[in-house]
């Protein structure tokens, strides 16, 4: 499986860094974790097609991650195909009516969004070897985690933006990859002590998932309106955590 980002940044874009989004690829599947601006120039980028998209997997409706959506579908009008849609009830009513604004529901729009909610418990089957399930997350009442197995095997998980959760940690204990939410160095959120509510800092999250015995750590979600350098985020990291660590650039691919 190949995972590339077509983002890594927060709510706020910089020159290097746009809205955290993700492709993953495993043979001929293709799908897209979040929909931000620009996905159709950025898939292209990344060497993909977007009318290969198979599946849209939301993580929850804030705007950076999700405002992207009918600018895809309408991009996709004269394609003949069908993206299944996967998310939190509150996230599928959201995007029915992001969709329903711009009448991108209608039949001459040739490509068809499936909406499937995912329940707790659920285990959907994404291709024959790959397995897709979520949890609820506290970030939004539409928040959810996403955990990919491969043939029950390799196992990643995305944290989406969320504040620290140990549940989520203890979910993925062991877990091959995790990609999580790192929205800045520990002294912003002593600055701003309302963002530990809603995000996790490098500090916290190296020690989070040094705790799991996570094997490969991704932090992205990296905010654009405050000033800090990667090494801060990195340094902090592994205070705690010690093995295997990938900070992701825009563009940036992890095979796993
Ligand atoms: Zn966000
Ligand atoms: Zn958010």
């Amino acid at each position: 499986m190949k995972i590339t980002f077509l983002g890594t940044g927060g709510a706020v874009a910089t020159e290097e860094r746009d809205n955290t989004s993700l492709l993953v690829a495993q043979g001929k599947f293709l799908a897209l974790v979040d929909c931000p601006g620009g996905v159709v120039q950025k898939i292209k980028k990344a060497g993909y097609l977007p009318q290969n998209l198979q599946a849209i997997l939301v993580t929850h409706v804030h705007p950076d991650h999700i405002y992207g959506l009918p600018s895809l579908i309408h991009s996709l009008m004269l394609e003949d195909m069908t993206l299944e849609l996967y998310g939190s009830s509150a996230s599928i009513l959201f995007c029915q009516k992001l969709l329903d604004l711009f009448q991108l529901r209608e039949n001459k729009i040739k490509c068809r969004v499936r909406f499937k909610e995912l329940e707790p418990a659920e285990v959907v089957w994404l291709t024959p070897e790959l397995s897709l399930t979520s949890m609820s997350m506290n970030h939004h009442p539409s928040s959810v985690s996403f955990f990919l197995a491969i043939n029950q095997e390799k196992k990643i998980a995305y944290s989406g933006d969320t504040p620290p959760d140990e549940n989520f940690f203890q979910r993925v204990k062991g877990c091959d990859c995790v990609i999580h939410d790192c929205s800045a160095p520990s002294r912003f959120f002593e600055l701003y002590p309302q963002l530990r509510m809603m995000h996790t800092d490098a500090l916290t999250l190296g020690r989070l998932a040094e705790k799991a015995e996570i094997k490969r750590l991704i932090p992205c979600h990296f905010f654009g309106e405050v000033q800090f350098s990667l090494t801060e985020i990195i340094e902090e990291i592994r205070a705690f955590y010690h093995r295997e660590l990938f900070v992701p650039e825009d563009f940036s691919s992890v095979c796993i």
